[in-house]
């Protein structure tokens, strides 16, 4: 699903955020990603979106190889990867419906399949019942999951989930993990990064650590330590 190959990107002459990073990620895997501020890991997600073109190295996502990719194919490729952050990125003065509706609306999709797919992904992460208020009116965890419910709507194949419980309380941080494993049960690929040791080793699950631009340790599932 995801493969990248010595994959170097050097912003600037202070030298690169990501230096040779070979990564292989199975469809259908959830990895989680860790490391320190600065490690380098927003870099590896916006290598994915396209968002920053890599220094060197190979990236194919999806069976797209990168160095072939026209600009024109990036909406194409951005369908395949869903992203949520940290802030949620909500349209305030927008309901929780016209959220979601939203990210279809722009996309040409019908009015009819708007009002068909809205709230099945309302369900999908909780939020039946909610589709009238605001995003102000709402806790933080229901937010990240109207942010969620957003990412998935159009069905992509990659979910990255940016610090999504950063600022949650460990509550509704749950409800938020629970919905992403939830996602990838369906067969959705998840990226997540986190700073919550917690829940890194309650997810048990695969964990590579970046420090530095490196990836300085990929384990198959089980604990993270924080050395
Ligand atoms: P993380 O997400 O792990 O905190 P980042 O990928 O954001 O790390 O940053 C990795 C390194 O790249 C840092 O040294 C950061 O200052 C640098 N960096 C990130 N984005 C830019 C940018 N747009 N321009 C210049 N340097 C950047």
């Amino acid at each position: 699903m995801i493969l990248l190959d010595r994959v170097s990107k050097t912003y600037n002459r202070r030298g690169p955020a990501l230096e040779r990073i070979s990564l292989h990620v199975e469809p259908k895997e959830f990895v989680i990603i860790v490391g320190p501020s600065g490690a380098g890991k927003s870099t590896l997600f916006k290598l994915l979106t396209r968002e920053e073109k890599p220094t060197s190295g190979k990236i194919i996502v999806g069976g797209i190889d990168y160095e072939h990719l026209q600009d024109r194919d990036v909406p194409l490729l951005r369908r395949k990867i869903g992203v949520v952050f940290q802030d949620f990125k909500l349209l305030n003065n927008k309901t929780v419906y016209e959220n979601v509706a939203f990210a279809l609306e722009i996309a040409g999709i019908t009015n009819a399949e708007i009002k068909h797919t809205v709230p099945k992904v309302l369900d999908v992460v909780g939020l039946k019942g909610k589709e009238s208020n605001y995003p102000l009116e709402l806790s933080g965890g229901e937010r990240q999951r109207v942010a969620i419910a957003r990412a998935i709507i159009r069905q992509p194949k990659i979910l990255i989930a940016d610090e999504p419980t950063g600022n949650l309380d460990p509550k509704h941080a749950w409800d938020v993990i629970k919905v992403l494993e939830k996602i990838n049960k369906f067969g959705t690929t998840v990226l997540l990064t986190t700073h919550n040791q917690e829940i890194v080793n309650a997810l048990k699950r695969r964990v590579v650590t970046i420090r530095d631009g490196h990836i300085v340790s990929d384990r198959a599932v089980g604990q993270y330590k924080n050395t």
